[in-house]
């Protein structure tokens, strides 16, 4: 009986597969294989800019447009790009130019630049054909501003909040909450090195190490915005810092302006009235992020406004001048060369939590070869990485006795 019964199961398996195979029981486990961007063109006649988009499979991608400036983001399944080198700065008709890379878990984007309103007349896919893959077609015409917003308008899809710790710092005196936030991420690389690494992947080593040596003292409770290579609203990094009732936020950046000879740390905190015109200047460029991301600003307009009115006198914001001026940069002093102003103040949009301490930190300049060098040796990391730790050992100690007083 037993014999029988092995021989069945031996002689039936063939074709039993066959008969999965044929039933197409197999295709989800092939339709989940990851997507692949091989190629993009652009292509441009008296009517119509035509972007295609050379994918491995058939897809079907979320379309829509978002103004100030004018942008068309193409979201599609996460998905791995393989274009030739160069790609993003080639646009043509009413693209100016183009971004690509992970928006969120599942979720990749295409950003075009619009030279102005444009709108998507056709989209279509087109199947394989001789040696050409799947292709994505998306025709634009140029229009009118009321015309960009009625027709491009996106659809409201539910966002997935990011994960947040339930519960931590409340009501706590014995563990700080710190939040560290690597700057920049996915679609959004930040500056660019002169050797060629980018400010995302160095905000996110030294995110780690501050990590780690702040574990390691026992009395903290850490928590990255991000941990990988993920694309991040603005807006989303200060909401991660208050949901965790945040003792300290701190975002970790790496400068990019001026010339190859400018160097140092410098610390930031936020005011309505920048303290210089370079400050200013930073703000700008940091808070493009979420244009870069392709985030829809109009939805979060509201609240801006009403943070920054009477923030400049918050107990808040004493405290994140506190930790700035009198722990931080004090305590890099020791360690590294600080910029000629090394604590300042604008309006960076990701230190605008209210009931949270927030600083900016801008590590140093990867467009100094020196400085870039520095930033990126293991031991520089580590000893710049501990100097912070101390000014946040130093900054946590004195709100203590602060509190015992
Ligand atoms: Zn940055």
């Amino acid at each position: 009986m037993k014999y029988f019964q092995r021989l069945t199961v031996r002689c039936c398996l063939p074709a039993l597969l066959m008969a999965v195979v044929g039933t197409g029981l197999f295709a989800p486990i092939q339709a989940r294989a990851q997507l692949q961007v091989h190629d993009v063109r652009i292509g441009v006649d008296s009517e119509r800019t035509r972007f295609v988009v050379e994918l491995s499979r058939s897809t079907e991608p979320k379309i829509f447009g978002l103004p100030d400036p004018y942008r068309v983001v193409i979201d599609l399944p996460e998905a791995n790009f393989a274009l030739p080198a160069d790609k993003s700065e080639a646009g043509g008709g009413v693209i100016d130019r183009m971004r690509y890379g992970q928006f969120q878990p599942g979720t990749s984007r295409l950003v075009l630049d619009l030279s102005g309103p444009a709108k998507v007349a056709r989209n279509f896919i087109l199947p394989p054909d001789g040696d050409k893959p799947w292709r994505l077609v998306v025709d634009l015409v140029a229009t009118d501003r009321d015309d960009f917003i009625t027709a491009m308008r996106p659809t409201a899809a539910p966002r997935r909040p990011a994960e947040v710790p339930l519960g931590l710092g409340a009501g706590s005196d014995d563990v700080d909450v710190i939040v560290l936030d690597p700057g920049h991420g996915g679609i959004d690389p930040g500056a660019s090195g002169v050797s060629g690494v980018l400010e995302k992947t160095m905000a996110l080593d030294y995110a780690k190490e501050i990590k780690r040596q702040l574990e390691k003292i026992g009395k903290y409770t850490v928590i990255l915005t991000r941990d990988r290579d993920v694309f991040l609203p603005l807006r989303e990094r200060v909401r991660i810092a208050r949901a965790a009732n945040a003792d300290l936020f701190l975002s970790l950046h790496l400068n990019a302006n001026g010339g190859s000879k400018v160097r140092g740390f410098s610390a930031y905190t936020l005011s309505e009235q920048a303290s210089d015109q370079e400050a200013a200047d930073l703000a700008e460029a940091e808070n493009k992020s979420d244009i870069i991301g392709g985030v829809d600003l109009q939805r979060y307009s509201t609240d801006v406004a009403s943070i920054l009115i009477d923030f400049a006198q918050s107990k808040t914001n004493e405290q994140s001048v506190a930790f700035a001026r009198d722990n931080l940069v004090k305590e890099v002093a020791e360690l590294s060369r600080l910029s000629p102003r090394p604590w300042r103040a604008a309006g960076f949009a990701v230190l605008k939590a209210p009931d949270v301490p927030s600083v900016l930190l801008e590590l140093g300049y990867v467009t100094n070869p020196a400085e870039e060098e520095l930033l990126l040796h293991r031991d520089y990391r580590r000893q710049l990485s501990s100097t912070i730790v101390r000014a946040i050992e130093r900054y946590f100690e004195l709100a203590r006795e602060a509190r015992r007083t």
